[in-house]
This record gives structure tokens, C-alpha cells and sequence, in this order.
């Protein structure tokens, strides 16, 4: 597969580097990016060269989530032609592009390291919580404001999972964003390096753990994974993206799409959602 939405590059033999490439867009997620990513995970973990994946994104952002814009919906693989609407419809097309897009990443058997810089928000908060070791740059800023737009967060519930079910109410129900450091004293990011020396560092990481044998870096990322399912991480998820499908599908979530599409055509979405705000913040 050539690839439109991403970078595909060795660093070394045995670590590639796997970018996404829409930086005019803040990296943002379109259906194209998401079935580009579906082969480019498939084709490293297929590739018995390679020991470690890199992850990140191409500019300012690691990704500033689903792309909203209305344009990027492309859909080419079958399993996204539905001629389903309404839940059906939408279930089947997230089910298939963020749901096990999401848990395809996760499972891959090598290691991955996302990289991240600037924005990681929602959909992208998502994509690097799929990852096994996070990276961050000190200018990061993690944020998931898909509640403020109807929809119960993302369609995997990454947030319990990597900084407890507390902070998680407060950073879902807010909207809030929270910076590296702060992501750093939650336990969400490994750790913290400077913008400058991001790709540097991931790099010597990725090197370092490419030193150990790969089948026992393979079987222990299949143990804790498999602990993590045991614990319930699997069958959470699941419940929530059922619970996510009841929220895309209330009255709130009908109107608040209803509005955006018709403010989209005017003022955009960012002034929809300005607009909004005062609105709830009266
Ligand atoms: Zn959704």
C-alpha cells in the first residue's frame, strides 16, 4: 500500500518509525489515515527484521484527533461501505475504524513507542494510549474534550486505565488539558524530554530496548497485556464502546451534530464550539 496519511521509514534495521504525515491538518484522523494504519502496524509487525515501532506524528502535533472537518471521510475499505444508518450504521463504521484499529495497535506483538509533541487530543489520546511506552516533549498537551461535543470520550475508555478513575471523571468531564509534566506525575507518559531532543531520545530508547532478545520482549508485552485483560481492561473497553454508541445516540448528541453541521458551513467549527461555550457557561 502506498501511503498518503503517513511515513514509513527504517531508522535502523530493526526499528522503523511509523509518522503520520498531515501536518497541514494537525495530524488529524481521517478513515484514509485510519486504514493506512491498520496496514502500516500489520507490515512492521510482519517484518521480522524489525524489533521496535516508533509512533508519532509529522510538525507541531502528535494529532489533534478524528478529523471533524467534514473532508477526510473517505472510507475505501469495504467493511466501511455500509448502507446502514442511524446507530447501525455508525456503530459498524467505528466499531471497524476506531475500535479495532485501536485494539490491532495494542496488539501488536513487537513494542511501540509513541513519540508525542504539541497537541495528543481524543481520537490521538487514543492511538497513543495504544501504544506500550510513551515519549513525551515537554511542550505536549494531552486533552480529550469529547464530551463537551455529546459523545461519551473516545471510542476505546483509555483514561481510568492511565490515571485513575478519579482524575479521569474530572479530565473527561471538563475537558480539561493537562500538560507533560503533569501526564508525567500521573504515570501516563514514561517521561518528559525536551521538544528539541524528542526524536533523539525515542531513538536511543528504542535502540536500547532492541538489545534484548525480541521473543522475550514479545512474551512479556503478551503477559502484561494479557494481565491487563485479566484485570479487565478487554471487557471494559468493550462495555464502553457500547455505552459510547448510547451517547452518540441521544437527543443532546443529535441536536449538538445538527447545530455544528450548520455552523460549519458558516463560521467554522471552532466558532461553533466558542459559541457553545458561552452558551453552557452562562
Ligand atoms: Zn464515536
Amino acid at each position: 500500500m502506498d501511503y498518503q496519511r503517513l511515513l514509513y521509514e527504517k531508522v535502523t534495521n530493526d526499528i522503523v518509525k511509523i509518522m503520520m504525515n498531515r501536518p497541514e491538518a494537525r495530524n488529524a484522523q481521517d478513515f484514509l489515515m485510519f486504514e493506512e494504519l491498520m496496514d502500516a502496524f500489520d507490515k512492521a509487525d510482519m517484518d521480522e527484521d524489525i524489533r521496535v515501532i516508533i509512533f508519532g506524528g509529522v510538525g507541531a502535533d502528535f494529532s489533534s484527533g478524528h478529523d471533524m472537518s467534514g473532508r477526510g471521510v473517505s472510507g475505501k475499505g469495504a467493511p466501511l461501505q455500509t448502507k446502514r444508518t442511524g446507530l447501525e450504521g455508525r456503530m459498524k463504521r467505528e466499531q471497524y475504524i476506531f475500535y479495532e484499529q485501536g485494539l490491532r495497535q495494542r496488539n501488536v506483538s513487537k513494542p511501540i513507542i509513541a513519540m508525542v509533541q504539541g497537541h495528543c487530543i481524543a481520537g490521538a489520546l487514543l492511538n497513543a494510549c495504544m501504544c506500550d511506552i510513551i515519549i513525551a516533549a515537554d511542550d505536549a498537551i494531552f486533552q480529550n474534550p469529547v464530551l463537551r461535543m455529546t459523545p461519551s470520550g473516545a471510542e476505546i475508555l483509555v483514561e481510568p486505565w492511565e490515571m485513575g478513575a478519579r482524575k479521569a471523571k474530572e479530565f473527561l468531564w471538563t475537558g480539561d488539558s493537562i500538560d507533560a509534566q503533569e501526564a508525567y506525575r500521573l504515570g501516563l507518559v514514561n517521561r518528559v524530554v525536551p521538544r528539541e531532543k524528542l526524536e533523539e531520545e525515542t531513538i536511543k530508547l528504542a535502540k536500547k530496548i532492541a538489545l534484548t532478545p525480541p521473543i522475550t520482549v514479545m512474551l512479556t508485552k503478551r503477559s502484561i497485556n494479557r494481565t491487563l485483560d485479566m484485570m479487565g481492561q478487554a471487557n471494559s473497553w468493550d462495555y464502553h464502546f457500547l455505552i459510547h454508541q448510547m451517547a452518540h445516540s441521544t437527543d443532546e448528541a443529535a441536536n449538538f451534530f445538527k447545530q455544528m453541521l450548520e455552523t460549519r458551513e458558516k463560521g467554522g467549527l471552532k466558532a461553533f464550539l466558542e459559541k457553545r461555550d458561552a452558551k453552557y457557561g452562562e
